[in-house]
């Protein structure tokens, strides 16, 4: 491939990057902090008042028709001031999947609204017994009449809490009866018996608790008590979920990114000859260390580039994505681990400390790290894609 994005990209790169300057700013990254929440409302309206939350969808859905690689830029500049954007990104690739599997008054009411930046919708997949394995999922759905009744508990719901929806993965038949002959794999046994529903959080009998992790980052636990909707609250056939699924999960694909600014942060504290911490840029195995890392910033983002460069020309980048993901989550943890390292105990001061090392983000960066490679699928799963769909391995199981 051409890893250079091209001129159209780059004058988009640069109008981006204006934007974001004038809007991500410090009130937002301390709000963010404060609250745990990976998204800002203020960000989040300025950002659909620019049209920038269906930047790459077609004109005719209400987009702006920009190319993957348009896009590519883009998310290079909000992951690079650390925007919190996972709110946008859960509620668009929602909004793009109920184009194709909604009802006709879910993409006449609800795809408008999130693109306009007027409400979130959250993904309702995870069950604490399941975890990765989300096709497991007990949270049953049953018809009564002309409505559906909803029972169960959903864990590590991010952004319940803001959001208008969920996106919520049902069991509406048992599908135990073990693969039908000539079944394709991904539908066999309890593949088949999954319905997926758009569901206000609104509705009663919805209870959020919230789950505080060790980056700092709110998500929930969230029961469904005889939560009902009506049957127009279905996306996609009934015990088709699993399709919907798969569907949605193509949209979600961004990746995790590099994290360039820490680089740059450590490279000018390790040149600072009056510090106080161990890393100097005079010691030949700290300038080893650095141009590792320096590689893998490297590496991360031509990964990013190479999955979009796959979609820009036509194809579904699902092993390259995968590859991103991987990579990048664990380079990340490798990385900030690396960071203290070289700090030593300069190197844990938090966020607020006056003598914190670039204002404590080093110490930040090593608690959030750690939950990179669990969520969006976890390191083994993205492994798993790649043997399987990218190496023709056999299936593990
Ligand atoms: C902060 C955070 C936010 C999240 N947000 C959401 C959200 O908004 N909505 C949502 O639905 N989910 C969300 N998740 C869930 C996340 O995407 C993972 O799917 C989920 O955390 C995995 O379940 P688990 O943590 O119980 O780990 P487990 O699945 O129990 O995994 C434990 C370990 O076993 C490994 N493993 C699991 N299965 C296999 C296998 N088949 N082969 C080899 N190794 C395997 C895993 O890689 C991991 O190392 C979030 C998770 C976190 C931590």
């Amino acid at each position: 491939m051409n890893f250079d994005l091209g001129p159209e990209s780059e004058a988009f790169r640069t109008e981006v990057a204006a934007f974001l300057d004038e809007h991500v700013t410090s009130d937002v990254r301390e709000r963010v902090r404060r609250t745990g929440s990976m998204h800002d409302w203020e960000l989040h309206r300025a950002l659909a008042s620019r049209g920038w939350l269906a930047a790459g969808w077609p004109e005719e859905y209400g987009g702006q028709g920009r190319s993957p690689l348009e896009l590519m830029a883009m998310r290079e500049e909000l992951k690079k001031r650390h925007a919190p954007t996972e709110g946008m990104g859960m509620t668009m690739l929602v909004a793009r999947t109920v184009l194709e599997h909604g009802t006709e008054r879910m993409r006449a009411g609800i795809v408008p609204r999130a693109i306009n930046g007027e409400i979130l919708i959250c993904l309702g997949y995870t069950e604490p017994q399941g975890g990765s394995d989300v096709a497991s999922a007990r949270t049953r759905a049953e018809q009564d009449g002309d409505e559906w009744v909803i029972n169960g508990q959903k864990v590590f719901t991010t952004l319940a809490e803001e959001a208008a929806y969920v996106f919520l993965l049902t069991r509406t038949s048992t599908g135990s009866a073990g693969p039908d002959e000539g079944d394709p794999p991904p539908r066999q046994g309890k593949h088949r018996g999954l319905t997926m529903f758009l569901v206000p959080m609104d509705a009663p009998g919805i209870e959020i608790h919230p789950i505080r992790t060790i980056g700092g980052e709110r998500t929930n636990t969230v029961y469904y008590t005889d939560v009902r909707v009506p049957d127009d609250a279905r996306v996609g056939a009934v015990n088709g979920g699993w399709d919907v699924l798969l569907r949605a999960l193509t949209y979600e694909r961004s990746g995790i990114g590099e994290d360039s600014r820490l680089l740059s942060a450590i490279v000018e504290a390790a040149g600072d000859p009056g510090a106080a911490h161990s890393a100097s840029s005079g010691d030949p195995t700290v300038r080893e260390r650095l141009a590792r890392l320096a590689i893998d910033v490297e590496v991360a983002k031509l990964l990013g580039r190479r999955s979009c460069w796959v979609e820009s020309t036509g194809g579904t980048p699902t092993v390259e994505g995968s590859m991103h993901k991987l990579f990048s989550a664990e380079s990340r943890v490798r990385f900030s681990s690396v960071l203290l390292d070289l700090l030593g105990p300069q190197g844990l001061r938090e966020v607020g400390d006056p003598k914190a090392v670039a204002g404590g983000a080093f110490a930040e960066e090593f608690r959030h790290a750690v939950i990179l490679p669990i969520w969006g699928g976890s390191s083994e799963v993205q492994r798993r894609i790649i043997a399987e769909r990218g190496l023709g391995l056999p299936r593990s199981t």
